[in-house]
């Protein structure tokens, strides 16, 4: 489902933009200092003093008892649903979550969790929703464990939960006894974009991670934070799933070094997206899904142009986007400016114009026969 051109394809010219995804920033020289400074210790064994200091830090910013560290935010929500949750329960999560659709099936592969899925608009469900979705416990049906939401949401479009119908999501779960999960990759974005603590946002959420490799700038981590019990909980899995590390305090570092230096600066990636999306709104045929953060969903059905062909015709300008649920998508991040920003939109208008002076009576998408993907595959989250 995702697609996007090899971004070292030599016969192209050098990528200059990268809008693939928050993920492609590349550490800082200060934050590669902080690294090379680190003091280090053997994780495993709860001896890096650096990881230590992050882990209370993130706890403490999240309002939590206790935290750890891992590799990766896919590695949080594996660890989280089996710390929750038993083979054979039944998770409730949006139907366009990340765990539904880009962990590649994990938690049905190693936790034996069936997830049901629930609609709603631009990756959120109501408490209303969720309420329809429980049932009293039978033994013919799964039981019902785990509530988890997306902070942003991903493919509903860097969308924000805000804290009240975050407070009704929980009062619902908690009333029926389930525990919450909060997938936070992007979560101070959230809070950037609505002014609202993570504390504020993480209240009531039994676990709740953020990644350090999306927008923050970090060469990889994440924190996941919970109470004493589920954190102990959490390390048996993080152990049993071969996460547990030893000097990565080297890591930990680059993550304390973006909580001091990247979290205010996720506004500029929000006004870089909103300057985006507003100008690509102008040019004939694209439709934009206006973001709330750094994320930018685009559909150019109405150009005639196929989604491939964009994709492909923008990466020979040295631009990178990809496709993502359907749809086209361009993401901001601290290593994209707004002369990028203005750039990129000319581009995108020249590249349109140019396809519909050769094709001026282009078919609508729908009657055009799925077309096979001609350029290289990375997968992007
Ligand atoms: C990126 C992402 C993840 C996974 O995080 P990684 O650090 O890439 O493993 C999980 N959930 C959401 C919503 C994401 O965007």
């Amino acid at each position: 489902m995702v697609y996007a051109p090899a971004p070292d394809d030599p016969l192209l010219p050098p990528v200059r933009i990268n809008l693939l995804s928050d993920t492609q920033t590349t550490p800082s020289r200060a934050m590669r200092a902080a690294m090379a400074e680190a003091a280090v210790g053997d994780e495993q064994i709860g001896a890096d003093p650096t990881v230590n200091r992050l882990c209370e830090r993130v706890a403490d910013l999240l309002g939590k008892e206790a935290a750890v560290f891992m590799a990766t935010g896919t590695i949080c929500n594996i660890a989280a649903t089996l710390a929750h949750c038993r083979a054979g329960d039944e998770i409730l999560a949006h139907e366009s979550s990340h765990i539904v659709s880009l962990e590649g099936c994990t938690h049905a592969a190693l936790g034996g969790f069936q997830i049901k899925p629930l609609a709603g608009a631009r990756g959120q469900f109501s408490a209303d929703t969720l309420r329809a979705a429980l049932r009293p416990p039978d033994r013919h049906q799964a039981k019902q464990t785990l509530v988890s939401v997306e902070q942003t949401t991903n493919l509903g479009g860097g969308t924000v939960w805000s804290k009240p119908v975050l407070d009704e999501v929980v009062a619902v779960a908690h009333a029926a006894g389930l525990a919450t999960h909060m997938d936070g990759a992007r979560l101070l974005n959230a809070c950037v974009a609505s002014a609202t603590s993570p504390r504020q946002l993480a209240e009531g959420w039994d676990s709740v991670w953020i990644d350090f490799s999306k927008g923050l700038g970090a060469p990889l981590g994440a924190v996941l934070a919970g109470s004493r019990d589920f954190i102990d909980e959490v390390w048996r899995w993080k152990q049993r799933l071969g996460g547990s590390l030893r000097q990565a305090g080297i890591c930990a570092a680059a993550c304390i070094f973006a909580l001091d230096h990247n979290v205010h600066r996720l506004a500029g990636d929000h006004a870089n997206a909103a300057l985006l999306a507003s100008r690509l709104a102008a040019i004939d045929g694209v439709t934009v899904q206006f973001p709330e953060t750094n994320l930018v969903y685009f559909d150019i059905t109405g150009t005639g142009l196929a989604d491939d062909a964009f994709v492909a015709a923008l990466r020979s300008h040295g631009i990178l986007i990809s496709t993502l649920g359907g749809r086209l998508r361009a993401c901001t991040h601290l290593d994209v400016t707004p002369a990028m920003i203005i750039e990129t939109v000319d581009i995108v208008g020249e590249v349109v114009r140019t396809a519909q002076r050769s094709r001026p009576r282009a078919e609508p998408r729908s009657s055009v026969p799925a077309q096979p993907m001609v350029l290289a595959r990375t997968t992007v989250v």
